[in-house]
Order: structure tokens, then C-alpha cells, then sequence
């Protein structure tokens, strides 16, 4: 079965954001548990994550449909130590967010070299940003999000991701979350047939099937390669629809959450609607 929803914002508090997915007649959903462009943010109240969980409970959302992102301002491959220090404390407290809502995965973007370090160090750099915060909490995991390899962003080539996996102490604590437009963007020709094919096959053979806890399904502005982060309606882009088609009819992106962060949220119910009708055409 196929989980879909969207991110969702939570205005008015975190426990909002599954009644808006529900609203939406979603089965998943994102949200920030904090503010993602600022450093600090006011903590959640017991109260507030009380009834976060409870009505993701009386909705129908389990923890592995639902997919937190985190901050846009933390690097965790920071070269500057000021700025490392600060994300990974940014980083510790969202994870402990997760962890007082009752959810078991993190989706973050795994860092930026900012053209001050090799790919190496960052890779590294990361890897022990991600080591130190499993050893703070527990239940929480690490979810690499592939990147569109914008600027000097790392993530953008499977093998970096499962560099990145390669370092990580504890592999059940570590995922990944493959964005459709991020990964054509990136280079990956998932808009034709073989070329969707030949992307999974290496997706399988670079990092495994097992990491794959979430999607984010964003069409795309830009074309294939050309490294540029812009989503478009989903049918609208340079994916286009038989994109869709295909990704709705593949069993390998079952039971995980597959999340929209396209642009015009008022449609976002008709495009869950129009992901499901792909499907039944099946
Ligand atoms: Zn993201
Ligand atoms: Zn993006």
C-alpha cells in the first residue's frame, strides 16, 4: 500500500499538523517541529505533545508514515567549528523533539563542504555529526535526504549517501529519503523507463532497498543534471507523468511514507487524488 501526504505546517502548534493531513484525506505527512530558519525555538509543551500523539493515534498515523525535516540552517558537515558545534546542537534538540512526539525517524539534509573542504572530510565530518547524536538519544533515526547537489551540498551521488551509512556505529538507526526531483536534478534519468530502472538498480546496489524509509515526490523545474533544487507541480515538470505512473506502480515504495513539498499547497488534494487514480489504472 501506498502512504501519501504532504508537508504540512504547524501553524497554531505541532499538534495540528495531522489534523491538516487528515483534512487532506492523507495517510502520511511532514512537518517542521521547529522553526526551520531559525536557530532557536520555543520548546514543546507537555501538553502540545501529548495531544500530537494522540491524535496521530485516533488518525491512523504510525510513526513510520510520518516524516519530521529539520532546519534548513543546520550544517552537519560544517568546515568552521562555531558552525559545527551550533548544528549539531540544533540537530540533538530536533532529534529529542522527534523523541518527545513519539516519532522514529529524523529527515535531514546531510551538509554543505561550502567549497572550504574536500568531499572527504565532509563526509566524515557528518558521519560523526550523525554518531553523536544517536549516542544522546534513542528510538530516533538519522533519515539522509538526497540532495540536488546545489552549491556545494553533498548527497547528490548514492555513493556519498552510503559513505555517509559506511561511518554511522549503529546502521538500524540510519535511512534514507530520496526526492524525486532532487535525484533527477542530480543527474538520475528516472523520467524514462530504463532510466528509472537502471537509477533503482544502482539506488539497490550503492546503498539497499533496507535504507529507504521515506520519499519526497516533487516534480521538477530543471532539467535532468542540472543540479538546480526548483519543485514543480507534480505532472508539470520534467518528470512528468509517466514518472508518476511508474513510481505508483512500484511495490518497492510500499508501506513507507511518500511525501509532496510541491508548490501550490491549495492542490495538494488533488494531487494525493491523482497519485491514487495512477494506481487503480494499474
Ligand atoms: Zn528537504
Ligand atoms: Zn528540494
Amino acid at each position: 500500500m501506498k502512504y501519501i501526504g504532504a508537508h504540512v505546517s504547524v501553524d497554531g502548534g505541532v499538534a495540528n499538523a495531522p489534523l491538516r493531513a487528515a483534512e487532506m484525506n492523507m495517510k502520511a505527512f511532514a512537518l517542521f517541529t521547529r522553526n526551520p530558519s531559525r536557530w532557536k525555538s520555543a520548546p514543546i509543551t507537555a501538553k502540545e505533545a501529548d495531544n500530537f500523539r494522540e491524535r496521530c493515534a485516533s488518525l491512523g498515523f504510525t510513526p513510520d508514515k510520518i516524516l519530521p525535516h529539520d532546519s534548513f540552517l543546520i550544517n552537519l558537515g560544517a568546515p568552521d567549528a562555531a558552525k559545527l558545534e551550533m548544528s549539531r546542537a540544533a540537530f540533538l534538540d530536533e532529534m529529542k523533539r522527534c523523541q518527545q512526539l513519539g516519532l522514529t525517524m529524523l529527515n535531514f539534509h546531510p551538509g554543505s563542504h561550502l567549497n572550504l573542504i574536500d568531499e572527504d572530510e565532509c563526509i566524515r565530518t557528518i558521519a560523526e555529526s550523525i554518531n553523536i547524536t544517536l549516542d544522546k538519544t534513542t528510538g530516533v533515526m538519522a533519515v539522509i535526504e538526497s540532495t540536488a547537489g546545489q552549491g556545494s551540498n553533498l548527497g547528490f551521488k548514492f555513493e556519498q549517501i552510503a559513505a555517509i551509512i559506511d561511518k554511522v556505529e549503529d546502521k538500524s538507526r540510519v535511512g534514507v529519503c530520496v526526492d524525486t526531483c532532487h535525484t533527477f536534478a542530480a543527474g538520475y534519468d528516472i523520467a524514462t523507463p530504463e532510466g528509472y530502472e537502471n537509477t533503482w538498480r544502482e539506488f539497490d546496489s550503492i546503498i539497499g532497498f533496507p535504507y529507504l524509509k521515506g520519499m519526497h515526490l516533487n516534480d521538477s523545474k530543471k532539467g535532468l543534471g542540472s543540479r538546480v533544487d526548483r519543485h514543480a507541480p507534480l505532472g508539470k515538470g520534467e518528470l512528468g507523468s509517466n514518472f508518476f505512473a511508474m513510481l505508483m506502480a512500484d511495490q518497492r515504495m510500499n508501506n513507507i511514507p511518500l511525501i509532496l513539498e510541491t508548490p501550490d499547497e491549495a492542490i495538494w488534494p488533488e494531487e494525493v487524488r491523482w497519485l491514487y487514480s495512477l494506481q487503480g489504472a494499474q
